[in-house]
Order: C-alpha cells, then structure tokens, then sequence
C-alpha cells in the first residue's frame, strides 16, 4: 500500500490547504468524467480520495503518522480506508467536486446541493464581543409537501425522458470528440412531469419564511461571515441542502476602536495629571462593556503614552483567550482659563526659567472669571 503523502504528492508536514490543493489536482486529471472507461484512472481517483479523506481530518492524520495504517484500519477494508466505488466517493466529498466541477450528474438525475443563501444581521458592539442569539427570517424554498418534492400530481409519476433515458446528459459527436452537455428536453433532470402537482406548478419547491436562531460567537467583527451549514435550501429531489450564510455588520462603540482581537481606547487627561501622575478611572469590555476600572499614570506622563492591559481585549474566535486593552493618553489642553490660572501658569513659566512675556487676557479668547 502506497504512503498516503506519496499518493498526494505532498511533504507530510504539509499544510491542510496543500492537501486540499494536491487532492483537487489529482481528482481534477483521474477524474472518470474526464477519463471514461479507464479503469487504471479510477483506480488512482480511488486512491487519492482514500489518501484525502484520511489526511484532512487532522485526528485520522495524526494517527495515521504515529501508526501507519494500523492507526486508520477500523472499518477499512483491504486497499486502505473507506471508498470501495467512485459513488461514495461523490457523496461524501459531493461539495468539494461541486465547487471544482460545477456539480455533477453521474449516472442519473444529477444530485446537486440545495442553494446557498444569504442573510443580514446587525450587531451592537457588545454583542460582537461577547457573542449572542440572534433570530433572522429568511425564505427559502423547501420541497413541496404535497407531491414530497418530485413536481408530479397526486397519483402520478414523473416519466423518465426519453431523450437522456434519464441520465439528464446527453452525448453527442463534435468532429472527433464526443461531448457530453446537459439534457435539453429535461434540462438535466433526466424525467419529464405530465400532470404537474397543482400546489406548486410543477416547481417541485414552495417557498416559505423560516425563523432561525443564529449562535453568534464571542469576537467576531464587522463584515464577518458565518456559514450555518445545512441551513440553505433543502434540493427538491433530496441531496444535501445548501448553506446559510450570515454577515454580520457590528455597530461602533466610540469608546472603543478595534484593531482584532486588539481594542484601543482614548484616555483624556488633564495637563496636571499628565505632570503629577495618579489613578484614572477608564471604561473596559467587562460587564457587556459597561465596566471600568482604574490604571496608574506615572509622573510625566505624555501624550500618546499607552498603557496595556493583557489579555483584557475581545475574545479570540478560536477560544484561545483574549487580545489585549490598549489605553492611549490623550492630554487635553485647557482652552479656557480662569484668572487665577492664568497667574498660576506664568508663575509655573518663571519657575521654570521661562519668559512668557504679558499675557494678554484676548488671547484665551473668553477669559472665565
Ligand atoms: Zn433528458
Ligand atoms: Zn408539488
């Protein structure tokens, strides 16, 4: 039995993208589509999905690397892991060919993947954060109840067509090659219905408003997708059902600016603070955002100096802790002054050797009393 980084053509610290990307090729050229007939092909397409399946799943490969083949054998029969025909290797890597391949018929009515869908879903800043449950309304078609999805009237059957003996592909020579496109009597559903179902036309799917509940994790952020598997349209002639995806639009927090997993947050000091130092009280993402608490500005502080809290910023996606609490110093400059301290200011200027010369009293522009 070849090693299955060997069938793969791949390093066996490649990455699961290399994997994925090496099995695509090799499905791409043993592909039986692209290589009717040839029984040495579809031995290597075998092959290479028997490599793949046990290689992406990073449990099985791992103890594939520790036992060899001992580690992977439950269930396997002789020739390695899982796949015996080319069938079970479409159903359970159906997806993957239908992103590569633009889906496929093999045999019969093509078994295609419901649609995927889209949806909307807006967050507070708190939310994102800390995650959430969030209800979204879509509609979606779902397979007609009253003729279970086949599109023919109660009592009838869809008839198998003619013109593909049901296979939904015809074949036909091109000059030299013979080309196999999509049946255009049934557009590739390989049956034709006579009496269509009076509920839904003959559409086979109705479509209904569905209220989902969408787990939001804690972390995610603007502009982000979810994907809730299964959650798209069921295909009416049964089949795996598409995907829902959700982006998520996150609402700002002016308090808080996010860079990641990373939050910054604007702290405004007085000059006195900024030159004596002392406790500033500044709001944090604990309590759904509403908490604070107190950091220590040492003497001489300066402008756009930052003080960090670790581990006190969104919680990462992957569970693995939090980013970090950046606080940057911002050092507010007085516009108004009183009279007194305008005196306290210059004497503070003479303290320090510096000559302020006559203070105009216009040049504050509004002078308190
Ligand atoms: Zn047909
Ligand atoms: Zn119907």
């Amino acid at each position: 039995m070849r090693d299955l980084y060997e069938v793969l053509g791949v390093k066996r610290e490649a990455s699961q993208a290399d994997i994925k990307k090496a099995y695509y090729r090799l499905a791409k050229q043993y592909h039986p589509d692209h290589n009717p007939g040839d029984k040495g092909a579809e031995e290597k397409f075998k092959e290479a999905a028997n490599a793949y399946q046990v290689l992406c799943d990073d449990d099985q490969r791992a103890r594939y690397d520790r036992f060899g083949f001992d580690g992977i054998s439950r269930g396997a029969g002789p020739g390695g892991a899982g796949f015996s025909s080319v069938e079970d290797i479409f159903s359970a890597f159906g997806d993957l060919f239908g992103d590569f391949f633009g889906g496929r018929g093999r045999g019969g009515r093509a078994q295609q993947r419901g649609n995927d869908l889209k949806t909307d879903v807006s967050l507070s800043f708190p939310e994102a954060v800390w995650g959430a449950t969030k209800e979204v309304k879509i509609r979606r078609d779902v397979p007609c109840a009253t003729c279970k999805g086949s599109g023919a009237k109660a009592g009838t059957k869809p008839e198998t067509c003619g013109s593909c003996q049901g296979k939904g592909q015809v074949v036909h020579a091109q000059g030299f090659f013979m080309v196999q496109t999509t049946c255009p009597r049934c557009r590739g559903e390989g049956q034709l219905i006579k009496d269509p179902c009076a509920e839904c036309n003959g559409r086979r799917v109705k479509a209904e408003t569905a209220t989902l509940q969408v787990t939001v994790p804690p972390g995610v952020d603007d502009n982000q997708t979810l994907r809730l598997a299964g959650k798209g349209e069921q295909p009416p002639g049964g089949g795996p059902s598409g995907h829902l995806y959700v982006v998520l639009h996150v609402v700002g927090d002016e308090r808080f600016r996010r860079d990641g997993e990373d939050v910054i947050t604007e702290v405004p000091i007085s000059i006195a603070k900024a030159v004596l130092g002392g406790e500033v009280t500044v709001p944090t993402l604990d309590d759904k955002c509403e908490g604070t608490t107190t950091v220590e500005l040492k003497q001489g502080t300066q402008p756009g100096d930052v003080i960090v809290r670790r581990g006190q910023g969104v919680p990462r996606l992957d569970g693995r802790g939090r980013g970090d609490h950046a606080y940057v110093v911002k050092v507010e400059i007085p516009k108004r002054l009183s009279a007194r301290q305008v005196e306290l200011f210059k004497e503070l200027a003479t303290e320090s050797g510096e000559d302020v010369g006559d203070v105009k009293r216009g040049l504050f522009g509004r002078v308190k009393k």
